[in-house]
């Protein structure tokens, strides 16, 4: 099987190009890379892609998938068919399923489920602690040998100083990077929104800044203490940013990402208790949006992921206070962020590594570069195509998404996982 994919833009951050040119796949591989027209066509399939961005498949390095446990939300096939519309090519699943993703069969079972959906690559996230209770290590050594590709508690946090040392000095060894969730559950305690104007407006209980950025403190002083190596998931505040900023200036090996809801929505998108837009940590306020967007400038966020959290109308359709925290991600993700390619506050090269290049580097999987030799794992986008949300046309089985009816620039038009289109609008 050959695809040759004609005149699109490519872009490639492992290797900084951006240039017109054609890209050759064959026997799931990128087998050349060359000027427009040097590549035969006879006998091969030929896409189109005048006027396209051609990037490395896309990686979402933080979904939830609920297969095993929870599939009235989503089981692995929606999510995965969620992630090749949404032009992803691979998504990390956290292990906060039931059971909780800490044993070599549940690791398992996730990868096979993946390979019979036949659609994204899933890589599964297996727990730091048995049952992410926060009290027993995890065998890493069985994790990492079953396919998991980093540790997280992701749901909760390690409260415990002690075991998260542990955790960092037990994943050095193997290699494993650990995705942390930071906050204090005691400062959080039963908060539903940040703590700040319009939660006091609202009367609603607030979830301050600080319950993030004492927990980032602490893993990053544990990076250092044990040299390990931390990466920081859904970063919603200045505080944080300007945190990691320091770490990295120091020489920390630490990694961060954030979600597109933190520099697209702020706590305004509370009001009228839509419980679409509770989501933990939760959405802050102007002045942490900006610096969100400028620590992706700037370079200080290596990656944006979703962060997709499916839930039903069981979770959603309730009192504020008691509905769950979460919202899904992989279809509105690739559109929100090109928000900021399109505003000027990143480039498109930085896109494409934010999406790509950088989560293949800190999950260490193969992808995010069309170097020749690479897997064909390839996102046509379309930077002009304007488009409505409209939740009820997602693969997800869920819906609680704050943006649906929003009108946004760029999609994905097509995907390709291993040489195989997996989703198409041409
Ligand atoms: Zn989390
Ligand atoms: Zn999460």
């Amino acid at each position: 099987m050959s695809l040759l994919i004609t005149r699109g833009l490519v872009v490639d951050p492992a290797r900084n190009l951006e240039q017109e040119l054609d890209l050759l796949l064959e026997n799931g591989k990128i087998a050349a890379l060359e000027p427009s027209g040097a590549i035969p066509r006879k006998g091969r399939r030929v896409v189109k892609a005048d006027g396209l961005v051609v990037a490395p498949g896309l990686i979402d390095m933080h979904v939830h998938l609920r297969e095993p446990g929870e599939e009235y939300k989503e089981t692995i096939e929606t999510g995965a068919r969620a992630a090749v519309r949404g032009g992803f090519t691979g998504v990390a699943c956290m292990p906060n399923t039931r059971p909780v993703n800490d044993s070599s069969s549940v690791t398992r079972f996730i990868l096979d489920q993946a390979k019979e959906a036949g659609l994204a690559r899933v890589y599964p996230v297996a727990a730091i602690s048995v049952g992410s209770h926060g009290e027993n290590l995890s065998e890493y050594g069985d994790l990492k040998a079953a396919g998991a590709v980093a540790l997280s508690d992701d749901g909760r946090p390690v409260m415990n100083p002690l075991l998260m040392r542990r955790a960092l000095e037990y994943a050095k060894t193997f290699d494993l990077p650990l995705l942390l969730h930071c906050e204090d559950l005691n400062l959080r305690a039963d908060g539903v929104m940040h703590e700040g104007r319009v939660s006091l407006e609202l009367g609603l209980k607030g979830i301050p800044a600080a319950a993030e950025e004492v927990m980032v403190f602490r893993d990053l002083e544990l990076a250092r203490l044990t040299r390990g190596r931390v990466h920081i998931m859904h970063v919603s505040t200045r505080g944080s940013v300007a945190l990691i900023r320091r770490a990295k200036a120091q020489g920390l090996k630490v990694t961060a990402e954030t979600a597109p809801h933190y520099f697209t929505l702020t706590e305004e998108a509370v009001r009228g208790y839509n419980t679409n837009a509770k989501v933990n940590p939760p959405l802050r306020t102007a002045a942490d949006l900006v610096a969100i967007k400028e620590g992706l400038r700037d370079g200080t966020l290596d990656a944006i992921a979703s962060d997709h959290a499916p839930h039903g109308p069981l979770e959603k359709d309730v009192e504020f206070s008691e509905a769950a925290f979460g919202l899904i991600g992989l279809e509105t993700s690739l559109g929100l962020n090109l928000k900021l390619v399109h505003e000027g506050v990143i480039s498109l090269m930085q896109a494409v590594a934010l999406l790509s290049t950088h989560p293949a580097r800190i999950l260490g999987v193969p992808g995010g570069t069309l170097a020749v030799g690479a897997p064909a794992d390839v996102t046509l986008i379309d930077l002009n195509r304007e488009w409505t949300v409209d939740v009820n046309t997602f693969a997800s089985k869920s819906r609680n998404c704050p943006f649906d009816g929003w009108t946004l620039k760029g999609r994905a038009v097509m995907t390709i996982v291993g040489g195989k289109i997996v989703s198409s609008e041409q």
